[in-house]
């Protein structure tokens, strides 16, 4: 397959170093706080893309780090007067919902930082050993003058010292701003740790090359990150890690771009961001949330609307309903020679628009195109058994990449009888203020009301926005 390296900066063959098993790592969340659905666009395509190999042949070992210490998470505790375990873990538990909520197959492994630190303390002992890091009270420092590559990945090298901020080269004593912590002196009140250095913490950067190497060797078939990772979080990741090892740390660096709220990046610091619970809470399908995200190419930014959203909602109740009414499908009989050749047209185009940089917006598209192209038949009843379970056998073997087929009925619809109950009582009552609140609350969610001699009965819109 196709698959774009931000290190040589064009799209090569990929194929797993060994032949068979792909070893990929993913930069986790920091957990300090709920995710947004930003944060989840970069490991929704994480996991598309573990699928996407899976599919292809390969077995996937993908790792992905719980960031459990740094300044946030630390904050965190200290404001509300826990300790960082405490702390931590209820956002990691509710990070773990939100990863199946949204579809996510769980990774190989989840390491936690702060089940790593001798790893780390090790690995930046190693790095002082061969002259590569520094200490300075305390805290031990990556010296960039020593790895000529340094900048490599991002192209920062020589006006790295403009990139960060004034503030930050103050706070420690570096011999270069652009050097960085491996190991920080413990600072009053805060959780440490011994070291040959004292107490401390480690740096966040060294945390992702202890826990990626250990699980996975010195070298990595494929690196998952956001864009804004790249520089410096990547690029000190790169350094300090073959500076150790000596080896080629990662082989395929693939960065996810931003998810954006009117034209600027979804962030906690901007206040523009929404979880997904915020989304569920006010009535979204979790899988049209994933649908979403998944509707631009990973190196493309992608515009989050409620609009979107709802064009999402209607795309996959419509690939729900395609689904439901082939398993209905009464009518005995072979596969057509028509129904052959859509099948195996969809099967080919599926494969090659992931094989082309792990295009997901064009195996969507090539889903939908099935869904158009076997919809009059089934309409005028003329689809067989056979067409309709050679169709869902299609399905399925796609969903197994896109992840959005799977869905509660039984929750979703009884939310939605117990509403028409509610709406049925208000009207006995006359109180049709409410009633047609309750329409309206329905119709948001895509689903229509028809009132009937018989009662009321409903179905999806397939128009929502
Ligand atoms: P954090 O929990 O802040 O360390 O971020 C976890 C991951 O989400 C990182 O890979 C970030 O690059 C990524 N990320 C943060 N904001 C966005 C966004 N608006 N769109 C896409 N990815 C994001
Ligand atoms: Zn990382």
């Amino acid at each position: 397959m196709k698959l774009y390296n931000t290190l040589t900066r064009r799209p090569e063959d990929f194929e797993p170093l060994d032949g068979r098993i792909v070893r990929m790592y993913t930069c986790g969340p920091t957990v300090y706080d709920v995710a947004h659905i930003g944060n989840l666009r970069t490991f929704v395509f994480s996991d598309l893309l573990a699928r996407t190999l899976a599919f292809l042949g390969w077995e996937v070992r993908n790792v992905m780090n719980i960031t459990d210490v740094d300044d946030k998470t630390i904050a965190g505790a200290q404001a509300r007067g826990l300790t960082l375990r405490e702390y931590t873990q209820t956002y990691e538990q509710l990070f773990f919902e939100d990863l199946r909520t949204i579809g996510i197959r769980p990774a190989w492994k989840y390491p936690r930082a702060t089940e790593h630190i001798s790893d780390m303390i090790r690995l930046a002992q190693t790095l002082v050993e061969k002259g590569h890091a520094y200490v300075r009270e305390g805290s031990v420092y990556f010296d960039i003058s020593t790895f000529p590559r340094y900048g490599a990945l991002s192209g920062v090298s020589a006006t790295a010292g403009q990139v960060y901020s004034r503030l930050e080269a103050d706070e420690y004593d570096r011999d270069d701003v652009r050097d960085f912590a491996l190991w920080k002196a413990a600072r009053p009140g805060e959780p440490s740790w011994d070291s040959p250095w004292g107490p401390g913490r480690p740096g966040w950067h060294i945390e992702c090359s202890v826990m990626s190497t250990k699980y996975l060797g010195n070298t990595l078939d494929i690196h998952v990150g956001g864009v804004d990772l790249v520089f410096p979080h990547h690029e000190n990741e790169i350094a300090q890690t073959e500076a150790a090892t000596g080896e080629s740390f990662v082989r395929f660096w693939v960065h996810v771009e931003h998810l954006l709220v009117d034209g600027q990046k979804m962030s906690k610091s901007l206040g523009n961001f929404y979880t997904l619970r915020d989304l569920i809470a006010r009535g979204y399908e979790p899988k049209a949330i994933r649908h979403q995200l998944m509707t631009a190419h990973y190196r493309k930014q992608l515009n989050f609307t409620l609009d979107g959203l709802a064009q999402s909602t209607a795309a996959i109740f419509r690939l729900w309903d395609f689904a439901d009414r082939l398993e209905e499908v009464g009518r005995e009989g072979e596969i057509s020679d028509e129904t052959a050749d859509v099948i195996s047209t969809a099967e080919r185009d599926f494969e090659a628009a992931l094989r082309d940089d792990v295009n997901v917006p064009g195996a969507l598209a090539v889903v939908f195109d099935l869904v158009r192209a076997v919809n009059p038949r089934l309409a005028r009843d003329e689809t067989t058994q056979g067409d309709a379970q050679a169709v869902l056998g299609f399905l399925k073997r796609a969903d197994d990449v896109l992840g959005i087929m799977e869905h509660d009925r039984g929750a979703l619809d009884a939310d939605v009888e117990r509403l028409i109950a509610e709406r049925d009582q208000a009207r006995k009552a006359r109180d049709f203020d409410r009633a047609d609140r309750i329409r309206a609350e329905l119709a948001n969610r895509g689903i229509i009301l028809e009132d009937t001699p018989h009662g009321t009965r409903w179905r999806r819109s397939f128009d929502v926005g």
